[in-house]
Formats: structure tokens, sequence, C-alpha cells
């Protein structure tokens, strides 16, 4: 390289890294406007749902059919409204070129919660999935994950922060062709202190008293030492919780050694590793068809299944065997959030009972189980 290649490049760099702090100081001032929904002060809860893409409309009708099953009064009473939100498919994303159409985007803010279907995301396009862009449009920052495995006692709850870290900036790296990248992580001390919040509230309020705050703080010496110190700062609103540091590259591997794991109880960690460990503990807990997943944000809320839209199951014709129940574990999660604890307790117990317990009629994924309706059916006689 010339020594006038070289100084375009650091030039260039400079540049580049002046726009993304200019930006990310500005999204760092916004994020202190916190404007909370109050779900026990509204006349009318909306749920929005949107059916998504391929196993999506049928492991969506399970969830309307228990749904339906569990807040027939409040239907009924106007106190829910359940909406059907369209057009949120890959045919029309590609067809429109863009993550997610304005029309489903005003529509979906028009509704308190969103219960999701999984969408495909387009391979082989620059366009963004459109759960990335939920996220940040609806500062959807915590995700929240339960594993459970009864028979071992172990009962996990991750608060992953869902909007900053690799993420916030994962498209916006700088590139110097044939010799060197760089990709920017981003760590706020306003995003920290929300997603801490959120875990301390949680073991808070259930009784949980160890939190696993996990990072790699010994390396990322800048980002993920803040994350942890502004968690042992904000713990202190919380003197009933015992907070641990922990490093990821072991919790991996605590999350597997059966003589530990069930000491774990709320982990609370930075976007990249909660991604990661998050489906490491839905594995270990029994896969992708049996854990729900939440994004919560101070205004809005989504909530769905872990899994994808399964697309070799519809070109294989079984779609309608599909499981439910990690859809329907992201219900009972909703139906906490908005306040009805009793409910989620319902489902939680019928889905225990169907899935772990009684096991009378049982989903495989294939034509050898059940299907995903008479499951649904199940799970509904069951509340
Ligand atoms: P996937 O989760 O769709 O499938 C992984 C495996 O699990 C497949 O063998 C599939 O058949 C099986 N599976 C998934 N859900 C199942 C269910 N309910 N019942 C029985 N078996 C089930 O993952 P993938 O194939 O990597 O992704 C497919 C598409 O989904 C991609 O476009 C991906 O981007 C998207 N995706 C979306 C979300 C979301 O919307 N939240 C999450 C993950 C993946």
């Amino acid at each position: 390289m010339t020594e006038s290649e070289r100084s375009k490049y650091i030039d260039g760099a400079c540049e580049h890294f002046r726009a993304l702090v200019t930006e990310q100081l500005d999204r760092a001032e916004r994020m202190k406007e916190r404007e909370r929904t109050d779900f026990s002060k509204l006349d009318k809860i909306k749920i929005g749902v949107v059916d998504g893409d391929g196993i999506g409309p049928i492991i969506m009708s399970a969830a309307r059919r228990v749904l339906g099953a569990l807040l027939a009064d409040e239907i009924k009473s106007g106190r829910v409204e359940m909406c059907d939100i369209e057009g949120l498919t890959i045919e029309r994303r590609l067809s429109l070129g863009v993550s997610v159409p304005d029309d489903v985007m005003a529509a979906i803010k028009s509704c308190h919660v969103l219960l999701k279907g999984p969408t495909t995301t387009p391979k082989g396009t620059t366009m963004e999935s459109a759960n990335v862009t939920l996220r940040r449009e609806l500062d959807l920052f915590a995700n929240v994950r339960p594993v459970r495995i009864p028979s071992e006692n172990v009962d996990w709850t991750f608060f992953r922060e869902n909007t900053e870290g690799e993420y916030v900036l994962g498209s916006r790296g700088y590139d110097i062709p044939d010799t060197l990248a760089f990709d920017f992580k981003v760590t706020t001390d306003e995003g920290t202190r929300r997603i801490a919040k959120a875990a301390f509230d949680y073991a808070a309020a259930n009784v949980k008293r160890h939190v696993a705050i996990v990072t790699k703080a010994n390396i990322m010496k800048k980002t993920d030492a803040k994350f942890s110190a502004i968690c042992h700062e904000v713990a202190k609103d919380y003197p009933s919780l015992e907070l641990e540091d922990w490093y990821i590259d072991i919790m991996t591997a605590n999350l597997v050694n059966k003589s530990i794991r069930s000491r774990f109880e709320v982990f609370v960690l930075p976007n990249l590793y909660g991604d990661i460990i998050t489906d490491e503990a839905a594995e270990i807990g029994g896969g992708v068809g049996t854990a729900g997943s939440a994004n919560i944000g101070d205004r809005y809320a989504m909530f769905e299944a872990i899994h994808g839209s399964a697309p070799r199951m519809v070109e294989e014709g079984i779609a309608e065997y599909a499981n439910p129940t990690s859809i329907l574990r992201a219900c009972e999660l909703m139906l906490s959030h908005i306040g009805f604890n009793d409910k989620a307790k319902k489902l939680s117990a019928s889905l225990t009972k169907c899935c772990d317990v009684e096991r009378r009629v049982a989903v495989t994924g294939n034509r050898d189980g059940a299907t995903c309706a008479d499951f649904a059916e199940y799970v509904a006689e069951n509340i």
C-alpha cells in the first residue's frame, strides 16, 4: 500500500468513526426519555397478531385457539382485543424491498403488544431481518427467555440486552480491502442500566436470589467492564440479590455441567453472548420447540417462538405437524407481561401436563405425531 493510500484509509476511518460516535451519542441521549406502558391502567389491551411465514400461520392458529379459550371473557367484555395484522409475508417484503412495510409497522404500533409468528430472513439480499427492524423500531431492549428442566430443578431466566453491543453497528464496520476490517461494539450506560433493572426487577418479583452477570470483561475491557460495573451499581437498590460475575466461556461450560447448573437462576448479558447462550440453553432444555421468547421495551413488547419458519417442513408437506409449544410458551410470557398472571399460570400448568406429564397427544414434528391443531385442542381442554 502506498503512503497516500494509507493516509486515505486512515482519514476515511476517522470520518466514519466520527459519524458513528455522533449517531451513538444521539441514541444514548434518546434512551433517557422513557415512557412506560402501565397495563393495569388501560381500558383495552390491544394484542397485535402477525402470522409470519412458513409454519407461522399454523402455529399461530394454535395460539389463537388457546388464547381464545383463556381470554374468552376479556375478549367478550372488550378488555382485550386481538388484532390480526396482515402483510408481513416474505413475498410482500421482497416485492416492496423493505423488512417491515410501513402499513404493518403502523398497525403494530397501534397495538400494545405483538404476538409474532416466525418470519423468514431473505438470503442473498441486503434486506435486514424483520426481527432486527422490529427490535430497533419498537426499542425492545430486553430479550427474555426462560428455560426449565423440572426433573433437574433447573429454572433459568436469561435477560439478553437486545439493542446494542455488536449488533447496533453490525453492518457499519470499516473494511480496508485485502488488508483488515473493523467492527464496532457499543455499550451505553443507559442501555446497560435498563437491562440490569429489568433483570433485577424480575428476580425480586419472582423470589430469585442469584443473578449471574455474564461478560468477557477480562478481554473487552471498555464495553463489558462497563456492563458489569453498571450492573453492580444498579444492584445496590436490590440488597437481597446475590450477584456473581462470570465469563461467557466458562458459563457456556457451566450450562452443560449437571452438577452445578441448577444453582443458576437469572442471567443478565450483553447482546452477542445472550444470543449464543440462549440457544444453547434452549437446546439443553429440550430443543427449539420448548421455549418462548419475549422482547420487551418500555412502551411495546413482542412475543414469539424461538424457532424460525421451518421452510423444510413446508416443502416436505408436514407443516401441519409443527410443534406449537414454543409459541404457546410465548403466549404465557405475554399474559404475565400484560398483567394476567393467573392465566399465564393456567397455561403453564396445562403445557406441563400436556408436554411432560400426561402426554396423551404428542407432537413430534412429523407424520408419526399429532397435528399442531390437535395438540392445541388438547392444551385448550386442559386449561
Ligand atoms: P428453524 O428454527 O426454522 O428450523 C430449525 C429446525 O427446527 C428445522 O429442522 C425445523 O424443521 C425444526 N423446527 C423449527 N420449528 C419447529 C416446530 N415448531 N416444530 C417442529 N420442528 C421445528 O431455523 P432455520 O431453518 O435456520 O430458519 C428458517 C428461517 O426462519 C430463516 O429464514 C431464518 O432466518 C428464520 N428465523 C426466524 C426467526 C424469527 O422470526 N424469530 C427465528 C429464527 C429463524
